[in-house]
């Protein structure tokens, strides 16, 4: 992806080195999943792309100094099916037309939160077109395959804490005058939780090798994310069952770790979406 030398200094590069925030603004109320359908256009006028439509879900919006707004700038017709040819474009804060408003409390990550965005004649110099016009997905793609690698780390760091409290809850804990970690119903359960993790972070080592040497494929990245945002959903889950009724209580470690696992298979593309990525990867070269 080709990006403007004053687009990488004003806009990526600070980004990347955290003196400023950004946003990715794709989904809409209508577009989740199907990112397709979305309905903010964006439309050329003299020197300006003129923005209308509206986001949701988007995280920090409401602190970040730009936006990477998706919009529609052309539609075409591929198998017989309406395709959106869409662009992306770098969106100041405070640019006028653009209003942004905090959206409803998720029970995940509760110090994070999540905006609306409001697109009303919001005008963008055309300098500030992301990539190429009419090449928005190749924008979306590269963003969302790398953070499913995150997603995936994450997920790995958050399920051996759960392990590791766990653990030492099994230990700690006594019934029937016994620590509950000689029960085999709960030892069991650490030495799988201990398994998948192992294979979880072993896959998300070699996806993230890949990613480096610039050979990873889609379907990769979704494995690791779809794999191990799933085996921080069980860990999660069994530790709740380890810790009994503290597991649920905020007092504990347990229940955040809970908590904060189930949006894990949910943004950055559902464990559904991560099915089909991986499986028309593997079906492609079959079908013909
Ligand atoms: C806290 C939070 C932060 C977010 N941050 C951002 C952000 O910063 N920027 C951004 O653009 N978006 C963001 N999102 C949006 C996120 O990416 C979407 O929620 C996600 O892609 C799912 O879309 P949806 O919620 O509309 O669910 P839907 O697409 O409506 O899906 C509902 C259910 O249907 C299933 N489903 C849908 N289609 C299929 C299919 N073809 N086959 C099988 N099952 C299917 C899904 O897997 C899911 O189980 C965020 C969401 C949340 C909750």
């Amino acid at each position: 992806m080709a990006c403007k030398g004053e687009q990488i200094n004003d806009y990526l590069l600070p980004s990347i080195q955290g003196e400023k925030i950004d946003c990715f603004a794709l989904t809409e109320p209508g577009a989740g999943s199907d990112a397709n359908a979305i309905k903010t256009r964006a439309v050329r006028d003299g020197d300006d792309f003129v923005l209308n439509g509206s986001k949701h879900f988007i995280s920090h919006a409401g602190h970040a100094d730009f936006a990477i707004v998706f919009a529609v700038t052309d539609t075409y017709e591929h198998n017989g099916r309406q395709r959106n040819a869409v662009t992306s474009f770098l969106v100041d804060r405070n640019t006028p037309g653009m209003t942004i408003r905090r959206g409803p409390k998720c029970v995940s990550n509760r110090g994070y939160h999540t905006f609306e965005m409001f697109f009303d004649d919001c005008r963008v110099p055309a300098s500030k077109v992301l990539g190429e016009v009419g090449k928005g997905w190749e924008v979306a793609n590269a963003w969302l395959t790398a953070g499913r690698v995150m997603v995936a780390a994450n997920c790995v760091g958050q399920a051996q804490r759960a392990l590791d409290v766990s653990l030492q809850w099994a230990a700690d804990r006594k019934q029937f005058g016994q620590p509950i970690g000689t029960y085999q119903g709960v030892s069991f359960k650490l030495a799988d939780m201990a398994t998948q993790i192992r294979a979880a972070e072993l896959l998300t080592l070699h996806t993230a090798w890949k990613m480096d040497q610039g050979t990873m494929t889609d379907g990769e990245a979704g494995m690791a994310k779809l794999f191990a945002s799933e085996v921080l959903g069980r860990a999660a889950d069994e530790a709740v069952q380890i810790f009994g009724g503290m597991g649920l209580m905020n007092e504990g470690p347990v229940e955040r770790i809970w908590r904060n696992a189930r949006i894990e298979r949910i943004w950055e593309g559902t464990s559904e979406i991560q099915r089909h990525i991986i499986s028309r990867e593997l079906l492609r070269p079959l079908l013909r």
